[in-house]
């Protein structure tokens, strides 16, 4: 219930004014944004990289304006060649959501979306690295899938993300598990109907593993993105059952998220990548981490409480 409230209030405009006009909130945001410009996301990667795997997102969802499309590849550019001239391509990667590329224009949205991501992946693979098309909502994930299908012609290491969450998600870590498909598999993060997807917390975290199963045992790179200590040692353990070794799959967690675990585990020789927004447009993202863990809030009500 309180994460159907967050989730409508990330969709909210009224809700996001309110937010972004409230200075408080400020240092909880930061928790889980590394800042508004390039410079920071940059200065972010190179201090992760040192012991871990990077992959940013330049924050932005929902685009209804073709120019802001542009804006949005233009940032991607700038940062991938900042990425490469800081050295830290082998290290960084970067995550889209095609929701900021146009996907949802009204007239030839896919396509506009399309066009955009094949640049932003010509741009990665310049600069020696790749892109991992983010999943949003489920109304979404037909247009994704066939998109991401279409980029992996020309730019095969481009990675796709599947949510456990929905009841088809199985299915399509099946079609998914093939000789180097890079899939990050996550819980999802948006409120759908039990019409398309588990609801109950037990009911994901068992498609979860059943996916695992599929990925791990499949022939592609899986990217394992959760915070779950239970989850987590079951994929440790699938892992070494299916004979996978560090470079063939990864360990993926939010910025701001559990860090000394993200370390712990990096420390123990796996590849941990950590996702890391940046950017002006962070409110829908930092609802859907609200929403994530109620404790989250408490932090939100005392930052408020504090103005
Ligand atoms: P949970 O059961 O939610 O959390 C397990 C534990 O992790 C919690 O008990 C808590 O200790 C900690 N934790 C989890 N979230 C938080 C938080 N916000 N703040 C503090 N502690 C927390 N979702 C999508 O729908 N599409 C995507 O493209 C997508 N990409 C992602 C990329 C990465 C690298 C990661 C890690 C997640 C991504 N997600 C995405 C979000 C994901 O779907 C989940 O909503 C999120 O990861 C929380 O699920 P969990 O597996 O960590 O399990």
């Amino acid at each position: 219930m309180l994460r159907s409230t967050l989730l409508a209030a990330a969709r909210s405009p009224h809700c996001r004014s309110a937010a972004e006009r409230t200075p408080f909130l400020r240092p909880i945001v930061d928790r889980f944004v590394a800042g508004t410009d390039v410079d920071s996301a940059v200065r972010t990667a190179g201090e992760l990289a040192t012991d871990r795997f990077v992959t940013l997102d330049h924050l932005g969802e929902d685009t209804t304006d073709r120019r802001q499309v542009e804006v949005t590849v233009e940032a991607y550019r700038t940062l991938l060649s900042r990425l490469a001239w800081a050295g830290l391509s082998g290290r960084a990667e970067v995550s889209v959501k095609l929701s900021a590329l146009g996907q949802a224009l009204p007239v030839d949205g896919e396509k506009v979306a399309l066009d955009a991501a094949r640049r932003i992946c010509a741009a990665a693979a310049g600069a020696g690295t790749t892109v991992t098309v983010d999943m949003e909502d489920h109304t979404t994930t037909d247009s994704t899938l066939s998109i991401v299908r279409d980029l992996r012609l020309d730019f095969p290491g481009t990675g796709a993300v599947l949510q456990a969450y929905l009841r088809r998600t199985e299915a399509d870590c099946a079609d998914l598990a093939g000789p180097g498909s890079r899939v990050r598999l996550c819980k999802g993060a948006y409120d759908e109907p039990a019409s398309v997807a588990f609801r109950d917390k037990s009911e994901v975290d068992r498609s979860y593993v059943r996916c695992l199963r599929v990925l791990l045992g499949g022939q592609g790179h899986p990217m394992i993105a959760t915070h779950d200590d239970r989850l987590l040692a079951i994929a440790e353990d699938l892992a070494a059952r299916a004979g996978r070794t560090a470079g063939d799959h990864e360990f993926q967690m939010l910025y701001g998220v559990r860090p000394d675990l993200q370390r712990r585990i990096a420390a123990r020789g796996h590849r941990m990548r950590v996702y890391v927004p940046y950017g002006t447009e962070w409110y829908p993202y930092f609802m859907r981490r609200l929403g994530e863990r109620p404790a989250n809030l408490a932090f939100f009500a005392r930052a408020l409480g504090s103005g």
